[in-house]
């Protein structure tokens, strides 16, 4: 069914009787020619790129729970490509291009809105840093523009600029940066590649990965074995623990990352804001609740939630940016796993099992990533050769030296 406006006044009328599920609960089949762990977004994107771009539809995408419940819905939506590094640069600005179409592609309402982020910086050096960035960003053919204290002031008129402990400087304000509606992009493909043929097989874990000669033959599940000479491990935090199912130990370690949204208000911030003196960033969502997040617990945990001292650290972030926001209630904070690899940046590979490919290490960054790291790690498994705007996202980079430091965060941000 083709979503429209007249669809939605049709049905309106004959009482909303005409919807269809948005996407089909087959049960798993005893072989597919690909096999996807994971139903996030990364997942759910590959899997509808390996059908949409190479014509692969005999896939199945398994998800341990149901399809949304990672990352992909938990996150604070912030889509942008403003990164500073060769190899990051050309993919981030990949995926904001294909952001920039999704909702037609998809003929699904992700709520894409290029609403302006902006980074604050506070110090002579971090504006030459952010100046480097902004260069970057323009080389790349991507937006950036370099606002004084002023411009941000005529920008975001509630920061506090009275505050003498981080004075603001100025900020680099990428246009074209912004959010969307998180859980509608796993819904939006997982309807696209449902259409296209893929069975999206919910609370099915995957609980061992058939190996023979060397050769990825498959996988357990809890709803049976099922087999495939290709298979994506595409599920974020747990990464280490699935890999460790082929024996393979991974450059990940897994840390909780907490969000919060407060009560519904007005329309009163309508950018994306970064912080730059504390770990802040905030947006407004279409409903009025401003969500916001800060740093890493900076503990390793499985648990999807976090602690109190990060709580405090965030709030007390945000009092000093806007202390306006001290009159609003938090309604809901949350936690997710994040996939923190040793120098910030992703990987999208081959494994040394034949067939057998990873796609992880997402940081705190993945969902503006979801378009493009679909779309390469469809194409690594379609063609066996890596797409070029992610040939650096290589697993071996960590014993070769060909690092990405893009911000010198890594998994242990503290440290650096
Ligand atoms: C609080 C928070 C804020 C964030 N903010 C932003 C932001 O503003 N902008 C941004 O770009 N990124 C942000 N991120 C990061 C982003 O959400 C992630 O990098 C991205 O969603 C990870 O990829 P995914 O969507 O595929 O992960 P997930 O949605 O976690 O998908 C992985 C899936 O694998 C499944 N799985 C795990 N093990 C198995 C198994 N054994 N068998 C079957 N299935 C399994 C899981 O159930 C899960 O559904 C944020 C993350 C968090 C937690």
């Amino acid at each position: 069914m083709r979503y429209s406006g007249f669809r939605v006044f049709l049905e309106g009328l004959r009482g909303n009787s005409g919807w269809g599920p948005a996407w089909r609960k087959p049960d798993p089949q005893p072989a597919y020619d690909v096999i996807v762990i994971g139903g996030g977004g990364h997942g759910l994107s590959t899997a509808y790129y390996l059908a949409r771009n190479h014509g692969i539809t005999n896939v199945a995408v398994l998800e341990k729970g149901y399809l949304g419940s990672g990352n992909i819905g938990r996150n604070t939506t912030i889509v942008r490509a403003n990164y500073f590094l060769p190899g990051n640069s050309e993919f981030y600005s990949h995926s904001l291009k294909l952001w920039e179409g999704l909702e037609t592609e998809l003929n699904y309402n992700v709520m894409h809105s290029q609403r302006g982020l902006i980074n604050l910086f506070h110090s002579d050096g971090q504006r030459d840093a952010f100046a480097r960035r902004g260069n970057a960003m323009l080389a790349q053919g991507d937006d950036a523009i370099l606002l004084d204290r002023d411009g941000v002031r005529e920008k975001l008129p509630y920061l506090d600029f009275e505050q003498t402990r981080f004075p603001i400087y100025g900020g680099l304000y990428h246009p074209r940066g912004g959010t969307a509606r998180h859980d509608a992009v796993a819904w939006g493909y997982a309807r696209g590649a449902d259409r296209r043929g893929v069975d999206l097989i919910e609370n099915c874990e995957v609980t061992g990965i058939a190996i023979e000669d060397g050769q990825v033959i498959g996988v357990q599940t809890t709803r049976g074995a099922i087999r495939a000479n290709k298979v994506a491990m595409v599920v974020a935090g747990r990464s280490s623990q699935v890999a460790s199912m082929a024996g393979i130990r991974l450059p990940i370690e897994s840390h909780v990352l907490q969000a919060f949204v407060t009560e519904g208000l007005k329309p009163c911030i309508d950018h994306v804001v970064s912080f730059g003196m504390g770990h802040f960033y905030i947006s407004q969502s279409d409903k009025g609740g401003l969500v916001f997040g800060g740093d890493l617990d900076f503990y390793a945990s499985y648990a999807a939630r976090g602690n109190l001292p990060m709580v405090e650290h965030v709030m007390e972030a945000g009092m000093t940016l806007m202390p306006m926001i001290g009159r609003a209630k938090v309604l809901r904070s949350w936690g997710g796993i994040m996939d923190m690899s040793p120098d910030g940046s992703p990987i999208i590979d081959k494994t040394p099992i034949e067939g057998l490919f990873i796609n992880c290490g997402w940081n705190y960054g993945g969902f503006k990533a979801v378009p493009a790291s679909g779309w390469c790690l469809a194409h690594l498994m379609a063609t066996g050769e890596p797409h070029p705007v992610a040939r650096r996202f290589r697993l071996d980079r960590f014993a070769t030296g060909h690092i990405l430091d893009e911000e010198g965060t890594g998994s242990q941000h503290n440290l650096h």
